[in-house]
């Protein structure tokens, strides 16, 4: 599954972890700036809709298909026929679900119910999705700016399934690119986040997604999928160029990969591409042939020689599901780790191996995992780096909390902003549903009060 034109080179040796005192006392002095009194009411809520949803997938699939409905209603009688409509065939299994099909189902409480679950919809969506639209999304990103936290931007929508979707959502990249610019030129200055000791960090910066920049994705055929993508990621790339913005391309399911490497790397050694734009890619930890994956990226940065440094966001990966399923559904060997200690682990070498490849990357972690982000920070020194060559990046929803508390330490802090409507965001909705309430995670542990030295622990 990977890009036959990406010579392997022999891995450097690895440098040596921190030492698990200095790592402690990192994650402790976050954890102290994090927000001290649990969230305010309206985000207990946030939670508690979110718990009943992820828990109940009869009762998460009849609110995501109402949703989709939603626009087409007339009026409240016809919102609440659809609802109790939807409830009725989904069956939900909680409590909550149940309670939700009762009163749509009388025609007393009906209205009232389809009102509440939209609300509902709209408050989850809003606790992940930045705006609507760019332009609705601008004073959120000014203000967080403003507060010494960057963004980056992202069009929800995935997977286009024509041509005629993948060119829409090409054009709607570069509209993005030139709203988002044009406004970050008004933005006060902050040094922190405009420069590293590479050089300048452009203000305005848009992820995108390669599976809606082409229908022809093919696990057993990348080629075509690069050819066909090549023109729309050219034409980003040219405009991000044009207004000194980056463009970072996000990793998406393991039968897109070596599309998304492919093309990236193809495109970005093209002569044109070699003094800019700033651009990125992304390495996911959870795929246990990670470590040789960025070898050849670190090689193709060696090879090409580009001026302007390769930005690599290191995660863990949010299709672990998908990958372990599709995996087993076809007897093939499972890619991803299976124990989330060697998933961490490998995080953490991964975070070293990036950090001594400096400068010819730029590192930056995308996590809410403290232990994750503590490792990462307690490993500077012991580089010879500062705080600025290392960026921490969250999800809007999920790690704003974090997200302040690094950014209050002068830490670089960047927040993944989706934009969109909630029918475009479903699928993103339904992996940040399932993350945030997956009993394994980082963030729920937390939330269930579980002690900070054992949530710092080694992996
Ligand atoms: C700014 C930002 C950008 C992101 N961009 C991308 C992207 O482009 N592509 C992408 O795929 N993801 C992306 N993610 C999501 C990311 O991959 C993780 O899903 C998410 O951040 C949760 O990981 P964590 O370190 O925060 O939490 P943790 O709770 O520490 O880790 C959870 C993760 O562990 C892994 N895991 C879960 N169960 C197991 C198991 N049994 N065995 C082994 N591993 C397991 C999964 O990857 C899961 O997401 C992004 C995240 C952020 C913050």
């Amino acid at each position: 599954m990977r890009s036959e034109a990406i010579p392997t080179r022999a891995p450097r040796p690895e440098p040596h972890a921190p030492a698990q005192e200095r790592v402690l006392a990192v994650g402790r002095r976050i954890d102290g700036s994090l927000p001290a009194h649990g969230r305010s009411p309206g985000g207990w809520l946030d939670e508690a809709l979110m718990r009943v949803c992820a828990c109940d997938e009869h009762l998460r699939a009849a609110l995501f298909r109402f949703i989709d409905v939603r626009p087409a209603c007339r009026n409240r009688r016809e919102l609440g026929e659809h609802l109790a409509a939807l409830l009725a065939e989904a069956r939900p299994a909680s409590c909550a679900g149940r309670v939700a099909a009762t009163l749509a189902r009388s025609p007393f409480s009906r209205q009232a119910a389809a009102l509440a679950a939209g609300a509902a919809a709209q408050r989850v969506a809003h606790r992940f999705i930045v705006g609507s639209t760019v332009p609705h999304a601008l004073a959120s990103v000014e203000r967080m700016w403003r507060d010494g936290v960057g963004s980056s931007l992202d069009l929800l929508g995935e997977e286009s399934v024509s041509e005629g979707e993948a060119d829409s959502y090409a054009a709607r990249c570069v509209d993005a690119l030139r709203v988002l610019a044009q406004s970050a030129r008004r933005w006060p200055e902050r040094p922190l986040l405009e420069a590293d000791s590479l050089g300048r960090l452009p203000r305005a910066n848009l992820s995108v997604k390669v599976t809606a920049l082409t229908p022809a994705i093919r696990a057993d055929a990348p080629q075509r999928g690069i050819e066909d993508a090549l023109a729309r990621l050219r034409s980003i790339l040219r405009c991000a160029r044009e207004l000194d913005a980056h463009v970072h391309v996000d990793m998406e399911s393991l039968g897109s990969r070596e599309t998304v490497l492919g093309l990236v790397l193809e495109l970005l050694a093209e002569p044109e591409f070699a003094a800019g734009p700033s651009a990125g890619l992304v390495l996911q930890a959870y795929l246990r042939d990670s470590p040789e994956e960025l070898e050849q990226i670190l090689a193709w940065v060696a090879r090409t020689g580009r001026s302007s440094p390769l930005t690599v966001r290191l995660v863990k990966g949010a299709y672990w599901d998908h990958e372990v399923v599709e995996a087993r559904q076809h007897g093939w060997a499972v890619p991803v780790f299976e124990r989330r200690a060697d998933c961490d682990r490998n995080f953490e070498r991964l975070t070293r191996r990036l950090l001594s490849a400096r400068p010819r990357v730029r590192v930056a972690l995308g996590s809410h995992n403290l232990r994750s982000i503590a490792h990462g920070i307690a490993c500077l020194p012991l580089l010879g780096l500062e705080a600025q060559d290392i960026e921490l990046q969250v999800l809007r929803g999920l790690g704003d909390d974090i997200g302040r508390a690094l950014a209050g330490m002068g830490l670089r802090v960047r927040v993944y902003c989706p934009v969109g409507d909630l029918v475009q965001g479903m699928a993103y909705l339904v992996r940040r549903m399932l993350e945030n309430t997956a009993n394994d995670s980082f963030l729920q542990a937390r939330a269930r009060g579980a002690d900070l030295e054992r949530l710092l622990a080694q992996p």
